[in-house]
C-alpha cells in the first residue's frame, strides 16, 4: 500500500478531480430536485461568494446533487470563458475544494472514531463510497480550514513606507503587522525612497520550517514605490513570522508579521 502520509502528487490530484467530478455529476440524479437551492444560490456559490462558500449545507447539497453540481460547474464554465485569465485552474479547484468541503462535514458529523474512509472500512454511503473506495482520498481535519477557502488570490497592502533600509540589533523595532491567512496578492508599499526594479521578498518563521519567497519588480507611481507580490500564507504557522525585503545583493529590511 501507499504511504498514507505521502502527498498526492499532481497526476494523482487530477485522477481524483476527475472521479469525484464523474460521480458528483451523474451519481445523484434527484429528478425531484429535493432540498435543492435556487439557481440564484448556485450561481452565487460559483462566483464565490464569501457567505455562502461558509454554507455547509449548501456545498454538501450541490456536491451530492448532479443537476445541482452540473449547475454549478456549468456556472463555472461560463465565468472561465467569460474571465479565461483570471480563473485558469479554478473550476478544478472548486470541485476539489467541494470535495474536501464534503468530506470534512461529514467527517465532522461522524460520531468519534469514525473517519468514513478509513481503510478497509465500509463508507457508510453507497454513491460516495465510489469515489472514496477508487482513489482514498485523505481528507485531514487540521488542513480542512485553508483547504475550504476558495482558491483565490485575496488583494492585501502591507505599508513598509516608515521602514528605513536595514535595522541593527539595538534598534526599536517596528510594530507587529498582521497578514491574512490566505493566498495573499499583496501590494508592498516600500520605504519611502526605495528605487524601482527587482526586489526579493520572504516570509519566514525564526525556524526556518516555513519560509515563501518572491522575486518581484517594484515600480515608481507618484512619488510611492511599491511591488506586487503573491504569497501563499494558508500554511503559515501562527507563531511569530517576519517579512523581509531587499534589493538582491542588498540587506534585508526586516519586520515581524503575524498569519491569522
Ligand atoms: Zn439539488
Amino acid at each position: 500500500m501507499t504511504d498514507p502520509e505521502r502527498p498526492l502528487t499532481e497526476v494523482e490530484v487530477d485522477e481524483l478531480v476527475r472521479k469525484c467530478k464523474d460521480v458528483c455529476l451523474n451519481e445523484y440524479p434527484n429528478p425531484d430536485r429535493v432540498g435543492c437551492p435556487s439557481d440564484e444560490a448556485i450561481e452565487r456559490l460559483a462566483h464565490e461568494d464569501q457567505d455562502l462558500l461558509r454554507n455547509d449545507e449548501l456545498i454538501s447539497h450541490v456536491a451530492s446533487c448532479s443537476p445541482c453540481f452540473r449547475k454549478h460547474v456549468a456556472c463555472r464554465e461560463q465565468m472561465r470563458s467569460r474571465n479565461r485569465l483570471k480563473i485558469a485552474a479554478l473550476s478544478t479547484a472548486a470541485v476539489l475544494l467541494l470535495v474536501f468541503a464534503v468530506l470534512t462535514v461529514r467527517n465532522l458529523s461522524m460520531a468519534p472514531g469514525q473517519t468514513g474512509i478509513s481503510k478497509g472500512g465500509v463508507p457508510p454511503q453507497v454513491p460516495e463510497s465510489r469515489a472514496q473506495t477508487e482513489s482514498q482520498p485523505r481528507a485531514q481535519p487540521d488542513r480542512a480550514t485553508p483547504a475550504s477557502k476558495p482558491d483565490q488570490w485575496v488583494v492585501a497592502t502591507l505599508d513598509l513606507r516608515d521602514l528605513s533600509g536595514s535595522r541593527g540589533e539595538g534598534e526599536t523595532r517596528p510594530r507587529t503587522r498582521d497578514l491574512a491567512r490566505e493566498r495573499l496578492n499583496l501590494r508592498v508599499l516600500l520605504p519611502v525612497g526605495s528605487p524601482p526594479g527587482p526586489y526579493e521578498i520572504t516570509v519566514q518563521d525564526l525556524d526556518g520550517d516555513f519560509s515563501r519567497s518572491v522575486t518581484t519588480d517594484a515600480r515608481v507611481n507618484a512619488g510611492e514605490t511599491s511591488a506586487q507580490a503573491k504569497v501563499d500564507l494558508t500554511e503559515a504557522p501562527s507563531g511569530p513570522l517576519r517579512f523581509g525585503v531587499r534589493r538582491p545583493g542588498a540587506d534585508w529590511a526586516w519586520i515581524d508579521v503575524r498569519v491569522r
